[in-house]
């Protein structure tokens, strides 16, 4: 698992018409990155085409050339390249899996260290904080320069994904991109209200139910929260609403896992999961099909929500006691 800018400039530039596609359940990170390298790859004169198995959160439309977006449904064109940016397993691309066989060649740029390298060239970095960082490396390797609106891309995604610079995660890396973007005008008080301080009312309302449902289990070392298709609708809140709830049980002092299952309209019931540092939750998500980074991870499952989330809280209390 190692980062590979090199091999992936080599089969961008032997490419015309490149898919860059992100994950389902799209975050700051992955459409970050799929932004920044859709205008690195205009600035080549390559034919770029972004695609995403999901809705852009309104939170993130402001990032530059969003607006492109594309669902993977029916295409009927072929690409030369296909390239995933911070698509942690292949489950992850949704409906965009299809491109695979309609594109010549499939690369990826991730940072997920459960990544199982699935496409032919994979620069995947299990210790970088966030795929923009690679994205930044991969801008170099093509031989561009970053430019203002290539600067809120990175920024977008390195920020979200280390918490607003917060995690354990964030490294002398990010500081150094980050002096850089600064370079570029980068309106870092006014992003940093639209990521980290702005609500859509709907948000705040669910935020409420999340609460109510919070339960503690083993002395306070396991906090789970619930939300209900119910609770959505008369909220009249979307799934990206509930993204970043589960720390609200995390925060607790004294709790060490935090849980929190949502269900979705089509069926599914999606688990965040989140430790503090030494405990570790994505072997769980694992065991039941999901994956993710050691102190924030994820399951997509069908069935029952109280059933799956009883299933996935005695797995944690398993291994609290284990
Ligand atoms: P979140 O709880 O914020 O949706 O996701 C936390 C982390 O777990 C993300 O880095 C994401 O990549 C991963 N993750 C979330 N849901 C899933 C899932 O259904 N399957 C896998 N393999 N990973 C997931
Ligand atoms: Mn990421």
């Amino acid at each position: 698992m190692s980062r590979n800018p090199e091999a992936i400039a080599r089969m961008i530039r032997d490419a015309q018409r490149i898919a860059i596609c992100s994950h389902i359940n799209p975050d700051g990170d992955t459409l970050g990155s799929a932004a920044a390298m859709r205008l690195a790859l205009i600035k080549m004169g390559k034919d770029p085409v972004l695609f995403c198995d999901g809705k852009v959160p309104d939170q993130l439309s402001f990032l530059p050339g969003i607006e492109e977006m594309r669902i993977p449904d029916e295409m009927e064109e072929s690409f030369d390249l296909l390239l995933a940016v911070d698509v942690s397993d292949i489950r992850r691309l949704g409906n965009g899996e299809k491109l695979i066989r309609k594109s010549l060649h499939t690369a990826q740029i991730d940072h997920h260290p459960t990544n199982p390298l699935f496409m032919e060239e994979n620069s995947v970095d299990g210790d970088a904080p966030a795929s923009c960082i690679l994205i930044r490396e991969q801008i170099a390797a093509l031989g561009l320069e970053i430019d203002s609106d290539m600067a809120v891309c990175l920024y977008t995604g390195i920020s979200t994904d280390t918490g607003n610079f917060a995690f354990a995660s964030t490294n002398a890396e990010c500081f150094e991109i980050m002096s850089e973007l600064m370079g570029h005008d980068l309106p870092l008080a006014k992003l940093n209200r639209i990521l980290f301080r702005e609500r859509a009312k709907p948000q705040v309302l669910l935020m409420g139910r999340a609460l109510n449902s919070l339960r503690y289990y083993e002395n306070g070392q396991i906090a789970v929260m619930k939300l209900t298709q119910r609770d959505f609708e008369e909220c009249g809140a979307l799934s990206e609403h509930a993204d970043t709830l589960v720390n609200f049980g995390l925060d607790t002092i004294g709790t060490r896992m935090a849980m929190l299952a949502r269900e979705g309209e089509d069926g599914t019931i999606k688990f965040s999961l989140r430790a503090k540092e030494p405990d570790c939750v994505s072997d769980i998500a694992q065991q039941f099909g999901g994956g993710g980074h050691p102190q924030a991870a994820g399951i997509t499952m069908y069935g029952k929500l109280d059933e799956t989330a009883g299933s996935v809280l005695d797995a944690l209390i398993h291994k609290l006691n284990g």
